[in-house]
Protein backbone atom coordinates (compact mmCIF):
# COMPACT_ATOMS: atom_id res chain seq x y z
CA UNK A 1 0.00 0.00 0.00
CA UNK A 2 0.97 3.23 -0.36
CA UNK A 3 -0.32 6.89 0.21
CA UNK A 4 -0.96 8.80 -2.48
CA UNK A 5 -0.97 12.50 -3.43
CA UNK A 6 -4.51 14.57 -3.12
CA UNK A 7 -5.44 17.10 -6.05
CA UNK A 8 -5.72 20.95 -5.14
CA UNK A 9 -9.06 21.95 -6.48
CA UNK A 10 -7.32 23.47 -9.53
CA UNK A 11 -6.29 20.23 -10.49
CA UNK A 12 -8.20 20.21 -13.99
CA UNK A 13 -8.87 16.18 -13.07
CA UNK A 14 -10.90 17.44 -10.28
CA UNK A 15 -13.58 19.52 -13.03
CA UNK A 16 -14.11 16.22 -15.03
CA UNK A 17 -16.72 13.15 -15.06
CA UNK A 18 -15.28 10.24 -13.98
CA UNK A 19 -15.87 6.40 -16.27
CA UNK A 20 -17.44 3.24 -14.51
CA UNK A 21 -14.82 0.63 -13.40
CA UNK A 22 -15.44 -2.27 -15.62
CA UNK A 23 -12.18 -4.88 -14.58
CA UNK A 24 -12.75 -5.68 -11.05
CA UNK A 25 -8.93 -6.87 -10.91
CA UNK A 26 -5.75 -6.50 -8.37
CA UNK A 27 -5.22 -2.70 -9.94
CA UNK A 28 -8.51 -1.35 -8.53
CA UNK A 29 -7.93 -3.47 -5.56
CA UNK A 30 -4.69 -1.52 -5.24
CA UNK A 31 -6.32 1.31 -5.63
CA UNK A 32 -8.46 1.20 -2.75
CA UNK A 33 -5.83 0.11 -0.60
CA UNK A 34 -4.13 2.68 -1.20
CA UNK A 35 -6.92 5.31 -1.23
CA UNK A 36 -7.75 3.57 2.30
CA UNK A 37 -4.18 4.20 3.28
CA UNK A 38 -4.58 8.13 2.05
CA UNK A 39 -8.11 8.88 3.51
CA UNK A 40 -6.25 7.88 6.93
CA UNK A 41 -3.30 9.27 6.60
CA UNK A 42 -5.06 12.82 6.01
CA UNK A 43 -7.57 12.14 8.64
CA UNK A 44 -10.57 12.66 6.41
CA UNK A 45 -14.39 10.86 6.04
CA UNK A 46 -14.14 10.27 2.35
CA UNK A 47 -11.76 10.10 -0.01
CA UNK A 48 -12.91 9.67 -4.67
CA UNK A 49 -10.79 8.28 -6.74
CA UNK A 50 -10.18 11.77 -8.77
CA UNK A 51 -8.72 12.81 -5.89
CA UNK A 52 -5.84 11.20 -6.64
CA UNK A 53 -5.79 11.47 -10.04
CA UNK A 54 -7.65 8.07 -11.44
CA UNK A 55 -11.25 8.95 -13.52
CA UNK A 56 -12.79 5.98 -12.23
CA UNK A 57 -16.48 5.88 -10.51
CA UNK A 58 -14.41 4.64 -6.40
CA UNK A 59 -15.34 6.05 -3.84
CA UNK A 60 -14.49 5.51 0.09
CA UNK A 61 -15.89 6.56 3.25
CA UNK A 62 -15.10 6.47 7.04
CA UNK A 63 -17.48 8.06 9.61
CA UNK A 64 -14.91 6.29 11.95
CA UNK A 65 -18.51 4.32 13.67
CA UNK A 66 -17.03 1.42 13.91
CA UNK A 67 -18.37 0.03 10.93
CA UNK A 68 -14.64 0.38 8.92
CA UNK A 69 -14.37 1.78 5.56
CA UNK A 70 -16.83 1.58 3.33
CA UNK A 71 -16.18 0.86 -0.89
CA UNK A 72 -18.78 2.17 -3.13
CA UNK A 73 -17.29 1.09 -6.98
CA UNK A 74 -20.09 2.73 -9.72
CA UNK A 75 -22.20 3.98 -6.89
CA UNK A 76 -26.14 5.94 -7.54
CA UNK A 77 -28.25 7.47 -5.18
CA UNK A 78 -31.72 5.78 -6.08
CA UNK A 79 -33.45 7.58 -2.94
CA UNK A 80 -33.05 10.97 -1.39
CA UNK A 81 -35.46 11.78 1.88
CA UNK A 82 -37.56 15.14 1.71
CA UNK A 83 -36.06 15.99 5.50
CA UNK A 84 -32.54 17.58 4.97
CA UNK A 85 -29.79 18.07 7.20
CA UNK A 86 -27.90 21.43 7.55
CA UNK A 87 -23.92 20.55 7.93
CA UNK A 88 -20.84 21.66 8.42
CA UNK A 89 -18.56 20.62 5.25
CA UNK A 90 -15.16 20.67 4.39
CA UNK A 91 -12.48 18.78 1.53
CA UNK A 92 -9.44 17.22 1.25
CA UNK A 93 -9.08 18.81 -1.96
CA UNK A 94 -9.93 22.23 -0.66
CA UNK A 95 -7.87 22.90 2.35
CA UNK A 96 -8.72 25.99 4.84
CA UNK A 97 -12.55 26.17 3.19
CA UNK A 98 -15.40 25.46 5.16
CA UNK A 99 -19.14 25.98 4.70
CA UNK A 100 -22.49 25.13 5.64
CA UNK A 101 -24.48 22.97 2.93
CA UNK A 102 -28.03 21.37 2.97
CA UNK A 103 -27.70 17.43 2.36
CA UNK A 104 -30.59 15.03 2.19
CA UNK A 105 -31.01 13.12 6.08
CA UNK A 106 -30.73 9.75 4.46
CA UNK A 107 -30.14 8.56 1.21
CA UNK A 108 -30.39 4.95 -0.27
CA UNK A 109 -27.72 3.99 -2.77
CA UNK A 110 -26.38 0.87 -5.00
CA UNK A 111 -22.80 0.38 -5.74
CA UNK A 112 -20.57 -2.76 -6.29
CA UNK A 113 -17.83 -4.52 -4.03
CA UNK A 114 -14.49 -4.55 -5.07
CA UNK A 115 -15.54 -7.80 -6.99
CA UNK A 116 -17.67 -6.40 -8.20
CA UNK A 117 -20.81 -7.83 -6.56
CA UNK A 118 -24.00 -5.38 -6.54
CA UNK A 119 -25.36 -3.81 -2.94
CA UNK A 120 -27.90 -1.54 -1.73
CA UNK A 121 -27.50 0.40 1.33
CA UNK A 122 -29.25 3.43 3.71
CA UNK A 123 -27.16 6.03 4.78
CA UNK A 124 -27.89 8.38 7.33
CA UNK A 125 -26.93 11.76 8.87
CA UNK A 126 -22.87 12.05 8.13
CA UNK A 127 -23.01 9.49 6.48
CA UNK A 128 -25.29 10.50 3.99
CA UNK A 129 -23.39 13.71 3.55
CA UNK A 130 -20.35 12.00 2.90
CA UNK A 131 -22.56 10.13 0.13
CA UNK A 132 -23.49 13.12 -1.55
CA UNK A 133 -20.21 14.61 -1.51
CA UNK A 134 -18.11 11.76 -2.60
CA UNK A 135 -20.43 11.09 -5.60
CA UNK A 136 -20.23 14.70 -6.49
CA UNK A 137 -16.52 14.22 -6.90
CA UNK A 138 -17.24 11.78 -9.62
CA UNK A 139 -19.10 14.28 -11.62
CA UNK A 140 -16.51 16.96 -11.51
CA UNK A 141 -18.62 18.66 -9.05
CA UNK A 142 -16.93 20.44 -5.30
CA UNK A 143 -19.12 20.73 -2.20
CA UNK A 144 -18.23 24.47 -3.05
CA UNK A 145 -20.72 24.42 -5.28
CA UNK A 146 -22.83 23.53 -2.98
CA UNK A 147 -22.57 26.01 0.10
CA UNK A 148 -25.37 27.92 1.15
CA UNK A 149 -22.61 29.66 4.18
CA UNK A 150 -19.15 29.71 3.99
CA UNK A 151 -17.29 29.82 7.32
CA UNK A 152 -14.94 32.02 8.32
CA UNK A 153 -12.54 30.45 10.12
CA UNK A 154 -11.40 33.08 12.40
CA UNK A 155 -14.71 33.48 13.28
CA UNK A 156 -14.36 29.71 14.45
CA UNK A 157 -12.05 30.39 17.59
ZN1 LIG B 1 -14.21 16.24 -1.30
Amino acid sequence: MAVRNILNKRDETLHKVCKPVISFNERLHTLLDDMKETLAKAQGVGLAAPQVGVLRRVVIIDTYDGTGVHELINPEITWRSEETQRVQEGCLSCPGEWGYTIRPQKVKFRAQTRDGDWYEEEAEGLYAQAVCHELDHLDGILFLEKVVEFIDPEEEE
